[in-house]
């Protein structure tokens, strides 16, 4: 098979997976050494950086063969689509060439299982060490991590690495079990926890030899089975809380041709996993926990934000005294992000603060109104109801874009 059809095949065959990015990677420099150049540290494909540039990887598998039959996954064994491998070499070369015309920042590389985990894992880590060792790539490269292969495979990829993944897929055990049957979640956080436990070394001895210096993240697909939001969430807390994950990736499931019955025939709405990502967010970013995002079962509301729905849920907090309240109270006001409540507080020291000062700092004015005192503003809306402030402010479609800290992952 032709080097540009394999190419095709398995470009297709990757775009599947959403747990690619580079946030957070720090600089290799090739200033005064013989790389074949440098990576900002940012790079996903045809996404943006937080400054505005695009920026991409090679996107691909290995092989789209596999030996598992995950039944939400286009490339299980079972599925009648067609199949294609890389050599080693193959992935090397057209690695370089794509960055030595500048067409990426860098390599994210998965694969189907071949054989063994323990051989498909060799194969991702020998791509990876010809890249660095022969060739002195100095590009970005995102390795997909087997969850059983050998620990030394893993330890060898997150030293060639800059970012290692292990997709968990699902958020619990049962559907795991169910859809998934060759995979195990016990597995799956182990080799996280391996993972973890390299980059706590790695932390704690700054001469310890480098280890994934982008750290490690993972995809769960939403609307593959049953789980509801609150699961989902629940699952990825526990999962930044006990493996230092840099990353939580969604992906809305979608159906494939001659999908089994196991799974559903429709898609979720794109914006479920919109409102995850959001969601996520304010765990990672505001101090919000699952349960406070939402106190029971459930998914999250559509027509409104995480942060707009938390707040019209516990109105006995609101208004907030931008002159009196604390910094991490602030960044909780729909409208206002961490940015501006850091810039309230320190306009605190010089002079009270003023409606037209959160103006100045591009909040959200129509969402925030409700929600805040300033020294010359007090909300007409503080007592209306909760449901009618919720119809005036739910998003209209046209303007359900990503936020833009999200086109940055
Ligand atoms: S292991 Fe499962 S999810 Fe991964 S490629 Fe194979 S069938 Fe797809």
């Amino acid at each position: 098979m032709e080097l540009k059809d394999k190419l095709e095949i398995l470009a297709d065959a990757a775009k599947y997976d959403a747990s690619c990015a580079s946030s957070g990677a720090p600089r290799r420099d090739s200033v005064g050494k013989d790389g074949l150049g440098a990576t900002t540290g940012m790079g996903i494909c045809h996404s943006y950086t937080p400054d505005g540039r695009c920026v991409s990887l090679l996107k691909i598998l290995l092989t789209n063969f596999c030996i598992y039959d995950c039944q939400y996954c286009v490339n299980r064994r079972s599925s009648n689509v067609p199949r294609a491998r890389f050599a080693v070499d193959e992935v090397v070369k057209l690695t370089q060439d794509f960055y030595l015309r500048n067409y990426i920042d860098g390599l994210f590389l998965s694969s189907g299982i071949i054989q063994s985990s323990d051989y498909t894992m060799e194969q991702l880590v020998e791509v990876a060490r010809q890249l660095r060792e022969v060739h002195k790539f100095r590009g970005y490269i995102h390795l997909k991590t087997i969850p059983d292969a050998d620990p030394r495979l893993i330890e060898l990829a997150g030293k060639y690495a800059d970012r290692l993944s292990v997709n968990i897929e699902l958020p619990t055990q049962d559907s795991v079990t169910r859809l998934a049957p060759e995979k195990n979640v016990h597995t799956i956080k182990l080799a996280m926890g391996a993972i973890r436990t390299r980059l706590d070394d790695r932390d704690d001895h700054p001469k310890a030899p480098a280890f994934a210096p982008a750290g490690q993240s993972t995809q769960m697909i939403v609307g593959a089975d049953a789980s509801d939001d609150r699961t989902i969430l629940d699952t990825a807390q526990t999962l930044y809380g006990s493996y230092k994950l840099k990353r939580v990736y969604y992906s809305a499931f979608s159906p494939i041709p001659q999908s089994p019955d196991s799974v559903p025939s429709a898609p979720p709405p794109l914006l479920r996993e919109h409102r995850l990502y959001q969601a996520d967010f304010l765990l990672r970013g505001y101090g919000f926990t699952a349960g406070e995002l939402m106190p029971a079962a459930g998914n999250l509301p559509l027509d409104i934000d995480p942060k707009l729905a938390w707040a019209l849920a516990n109105r006995d907090q609101f208004p907030l005294d931008l002159n009196r309240a604390d910094e991490a109270m602030i960044a909780r006001v729909p409208g206002i992000g961490l940015r501006s409540a850091r810039r309230i507080v320190d306009l605190r020291r010089l002079r009270r603060v003023r409606w037209e000062d959160l103006s100045r700092l591009r909040c959200s004015m129509k969402k925030l109104a409700p929600f805040v005192v300033t020294a010359d503003y007090k909300p007409a809306q503080g007592a209306a109801p909760s449901e009618l402030l919720r119809r005036s402010m739910a998003d209209a479609p046209a303007q359900m874009n990503l936020w833009p800290e999200l086109q940055a992952a």
